[in-house]
């Protein structure tokens, strides 16, 4: 397999970096199409995806890798990155594009003004004991699971806040922000089982 990618436009993306590296994947940034193209999985990080979005088409990349996405490539969205993979965003800002692939409906910020960050406790039975703790930051919620997607976490309300379809997963929280990386190796497992290349 080749390097894994961390998409660096904006947002934490070295924190997803430092996860990456003690699995001893080889871990590269991704900001314009040549790198990308060298990965085997990326990661596309919390931040701001109204941001992500116009740095990525500014920087010629969002093209590759809605076509990367759609031929295969691994990819594991946090928060903002999660908004980037679904197929439809609500409040989203005016013109702004998701690279899509996740057949899901996601709304920004869902959480409110009163409810910024928080942390709960989650269980995951995909990731098995102890439940995950899971830090959201202005995080979107998982309005609508289509077909193909399937919900692998749910807050005890019922909000969906973890998702995954093929080589596609996306989480509303932030692991990278803890010490529990099981969310990441699942991804990283994911790009060893795959060998993606373009
Ligand atoms: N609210 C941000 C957005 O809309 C996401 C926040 C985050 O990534 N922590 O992109």
């Amino acid at each position: 397999v080749g390097p894994v990618g961390v998409l660096a436009l904006q947002g934490d993306f070295r924190e997803h970096a430092r996860v990456l590296s003690s699995f001893g994947a080889d871990v590269i940034t991704v900001r314009r199409p040549s790198e990308l193209a060298l990965v085997s999985g990326l990661v596309i990080p919390g931040g701001e995806s109204s941001v992500i979005d116009k740095l990525s088409r500014m920087f010629g990349l969002a093209e590759p890798l809605k076509a990367a996405i759609a031929a295969g490539l691994p990819v594991y969205g946090t928060c903002a990155g999660l908004i980037m993979l679904a197929d439809t965003v609500r409040d989203a800002i005016a013109g702004q594009q998701s690279f899509g692939g996740l057949d899901i409906v996601v709304r920004r910020n869902a959480f409110g003004n009163q409810r910024e960050s928080f942390e709960v406790d989650l269980d995951v039975p995909e990731l098995g004991d102890p439940a995950v703790h899971a830090v959201f930051i202005r995080a979107p919620v998982v309005e609508e699971v289509g077909e193909r997607a399937s919900i692998l976490a749910a807050l005890d309300d019922g909000r969906v806040i973890a998702v995954e379809q093929g080589n596609l997963l996306g989480t509303s929280f932030h692991p990278e922000m803890t010490d529990d990386y099981r969310f990441h190796r699942r991804f990283y497992n994911r790009v060893l089982a795959t060998a993606f290349h373009s």
